[in-house]
């Protein structure tokens, strides 16, 4: 994907270049935004939005989490909870950040206000808490229903209170009426990029894969940080061709791919390059994932932009329950063919840990289909053992073939 990498560069370069302008003129404002947060209503009011997950996920990637968590801990965040909070928050006490080393200063921007939704766990808020307090900015949260089984009629009405409550509140903020039609357009543009990133995702059910797991963790960036805006669309719709042209031309990701497995759970951002090569070096393609596929919203819906919002926030994975779950596995793993389940069980994350309650025994129990738990974390790289893991996964893939 060397064309879509060079556009994504840019991309990524020009996006938080406007973030900084942004942050230095005041007559632009920014909100920061939780990552499965209704970014569209903030964009609607014409806000720059940021999403310190985000910027969790680089701190980890470019293995400088480590490096910033103490300053957290050290003010009495416990290092057991979210490694992206701690990370984060440690990075702006420590004042040092690789985002403004890479983009360029007033980054990560100062916000005007805050916007979480509970709907992926409690630690955003008391994040985003924090930031509201620092930078003296409005914090609005938004409830969600949990744990949900089914959609039901009185989950949508709730959230879609909640919903009208936001907007309530940025009205009041802004001093400006919510326009409908900026809000469906934006509903509508984020839609089309979400479909786009599932059609994207889809296309590793071909054998062999053209893309794995790490590489969407590399290209989901724009589905998080730009969706509402032109520019996601057009991203994902350049990635499907450029991937579809891969197949064509019979390209593999992982050359000779012998084996396929599904990755549960949040990458180990500072471990992506050393599993990539690990799997690949084994013939073994890591072709669908839970994390990638969070994005996918299939719901939104321009005709019903905030009640679609309110149902797409509201059935994400994390937010949904055991049951439901279960489901999901077994018809995604079949759906790509898979011939194990790789459980990450993230230390500072139960909540995209799905191996606390059984899951995975259930799971193999309907299906056969067999797993193993790797025990690591997001970003802080001591919970995280490279030879176990790698031991770990080379057994596992041994009992694979021996099943076969
Ligand atoms: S879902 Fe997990 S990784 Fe994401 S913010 Fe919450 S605790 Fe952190």
């Amino acid at each position: 994907m060397k064309q879509s990498q060079q556009k994504l560069k840019s991309l990524m370069a020009a996006y938080f270049a406007e973030l900084g302008r942004a942050s230095a003129d005041p007559n632009q404002r920014v909100a920061w935004c939780t990552s499965a947060g209704p970014a569209e209503v903030l964009r609607a009011f014409g806000y720059h939005v940021f999403f310190p997950e985000n910027h969790g996920a680089l701190l980890g990637a470019t293995r400088t989490a480590n490096d910033f968590i103490p300053y957290a801990t050290s003010m009495g965040y416990s290092s057991n909870i979210c490694s992206y909070l701690t990370s984060d928050i440690g990075s702006y006490l420590a004042g040092k950040s690789p985002l403004s080393e890479a983009f360029g200063p007033n980054l990560p921007p100062k916000p005007d206000l805050l916007v979480a939704c509970d709907n992926q766990c409690r630690e955003v808020e008391e994040w985003f808490r924090f930031f509201s307090k620092a930078y003296s900015a409005p914090l609005h949260v938004v409830r969600t229903p949990k744990f949900l089984d089914t959609m039901e009629t009185h989950h949508l009405e709730f959230m879609l209170k909640e919903l009208t409550e936001l907007v309530s509140f940025l009205e009041f903020q802004t001093g400006v009426d919510i326009n409908h039609e900026t809000l469906a357009r934006t509903v509508a543009l984020s839609g089309q990029a979400a479909a786009a990133w599932r059609r994207c995702l889809d296309l590793a059910q071909t054998k062999p894969a053209p893309w794995t797991f790490w590489d969407g963790t590399i290209h989901m960036a724009p589905i998080v940080i730009m969706r509402g805006l032109p520019i996601a669309l057009d991203y994902y719709l350049h990635l499907e061709a450029e991937l579809t042209q891969m197949i064509a031309s019979g390209y593999a990701a992982v050359p000779g791919e012998k084996y396929r497995f599904y990755w549960e759970g949040m990458p180990i951002w500072g471990r992506l390059r050393a599993l990539s090569d690990s799997f690949a070096s084994q013939k073994a393609a890591v072709v669908a994932s839970t994390y990638c596929n969070s994005w996918i919203y299939d719901a939104f819906n321009a005709d019903e932009p905030l009640l679609s919002l309110a149902q797409g926030y509201c059935e994400i994975f994390i937010n949904r329950s055991e049951a439901y779950k279960e489901n999901y596995l077994i018809e995604t793993c079949r759906q790509f063919d898979v011939d194990g389940i790789i459980y990450h069980d993230a230390k500072t994350c139960p909540y995209n840990s799905n191996t606390h309650f059984a899951l995975p025994e259930r799971v193999q129990k309907r299906s056969g289909i067999p797993y193993i738990v790797v025990e690591g974390d997001l970003n802080d790289l001591r919970c995280f053992s490279d030879e176990q893991s790698q031991i770990k996964i080379e057994t596992f893939i041994a009992q694979v073939e021996q099943s076969r």
